[in-house]
């Protein structure tokens, strides 16, 4: 029976739930690029949601096929085996994220370097990880001179200057694909989503409880409560880790993001968290700041307009830039599934 108390309490719990009419939020997850993809839309008919969301599918298959260093038959290992012999004609989108690339190494002062490829290989994380010797590493040293890298905007060619150099994408390229996939399913007729690819997570528009998309800040530890959870109505946020990908020997733990001056796993932060307009931006300063000392990669952050950065250093303290939005991860819930980013 309901009573005028169970009906205050009914329609104060719809309210709280209330949703634009006949809006669904619609989520769907498969495995690309070496991490999970997540695709969600907030959309009134679920028929249009599961064609935008395969439309953003066959768009991270397609930019994978540009941008992927681990398939040979991409355009971007294409481009690498001609190293040495002048400027290669490229397509837009892997012009375009070359360029963003390097704007971030020249940004970062060369911490990030999308020419350190040759020293990623020779450390063979993931497939078959071993530590090089320091003569094996200096060898390299001249192929990551980012002068070797020309870019030609009038004809659209990218110049690799000298045989062996090569270009690796992996610090930037998956959120150049959320960004890009995010187009995807707004021009398919989602109001709103999030394109998560892995770490690096682009929203926009709005969710149907006409709140921020929730976008949780996964930890180092996969088991553990999210480090935070930030409100975002548009822009980006990414997260690079030591953690993500490593092995160890005797004892060392060796991670995947290289310190362009050691030629060694960076020592840098342990882990960061960069908020900014686009997720190719945020991916690309959040390699670049675990490379950095926190100090200086809060500086950075701090000269980017419109971004913010969580760090965690080598003791796991916080540090976080100025225009952090602090209070949102305190006041967040977590109503989060076993790996879930967004909600
Ligand atoms: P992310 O997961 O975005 O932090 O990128 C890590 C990936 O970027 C690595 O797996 C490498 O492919 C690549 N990478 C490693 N070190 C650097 C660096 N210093 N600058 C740019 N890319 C890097
Ligand atoms: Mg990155």
């Amino acid at each position: 029976m309901i009573t005028p108390r169970s009906l205050v309490l009914l329609l104060s719990l719809m309210a709280a739930c209330a949703r634009n009419p006949g809006e669904v939020v619609v989520r769907r997850s498969q495995p690309h690029m070496g991490t999970v993809v997540t695709l969600t839309v907030a959309i009134d008919d679920e028929a249009v949601a599961e064609r935008a969301i395969a439309s953003g599918f066959a768009e991270v298959s397609r930019l994978d096929q540009l941008l992927s260093n681990y398939k040979s038959t991409s355009d971007l290992s294409r481009l690498n085996a001609q190293a040495g012999t002048g400027p290669v004609s490229v397509a837009p989108e892997l012009f375009e994220v070359t360029r963003a690339a390097v704007q971030i190494a020249t940004r970062s002062g060369g911490a990030f370097n999308p020419l350190l490829q040759p020293v990623i290989k020779l450390w063979g994380i993931p497939e078959h990880p071993r530590v090089p010797s320091a003569a094996e590493l200096e060898a390299l040293r001249p192929l990551t001179d980012l002068r070797g890298l020309v870019l030609s905007e009038d004809q659209r060619t990218i110049a690799l200057a000298q045989p062996g150099m090569a270009l690796g994408l992996g610090g930037v390229g998956k959120g150049y694909t959320a960004d890009r996939v995010a187009e995807v399913l707004e021009q398919s007729g989602a109001r709103g989503g999030v394109a998560a690819i892995g770490g690096d997570i682009r929203v926009f528009g709005k969710h149907p409880d006409d709140r921020p998309w929730r976008i949780a800040v996964r930890p180092p530890q996969a088991d553990t409560p999210p480090l935070a959870v930030v409100e975002l109505s548009r822009g980006a946020v990414s997260t690079s880790g030591d953690y993500e990908r490593y092995f160890e020997v005797d004892g060392v733990r060796y991670h995947h993001i290289i310190d362009p001056r050691s030629l060694m796993p960076a020592q840098g932060a342990a882990s960061v968290t960069v908020l900014a307009p686009t997720a190719t931006e945020a991916d690309g300063l959040a390699t670049a700041v675990l490379v950095m000392s926190p100090a200086e990669g809060v500086a950075l952050v701090e000269r980017s307009a419109h971004s913010a950065a969580l760090i965690l250093d080598q003791d796991r303290r916080r540090l976080a830039s100025s225009r952090w939005p602090a209070g949102v991860e305190s006041d967040a819930k977590f109503d989060l599934r076993d790996g879930e980013n967004a909600y």
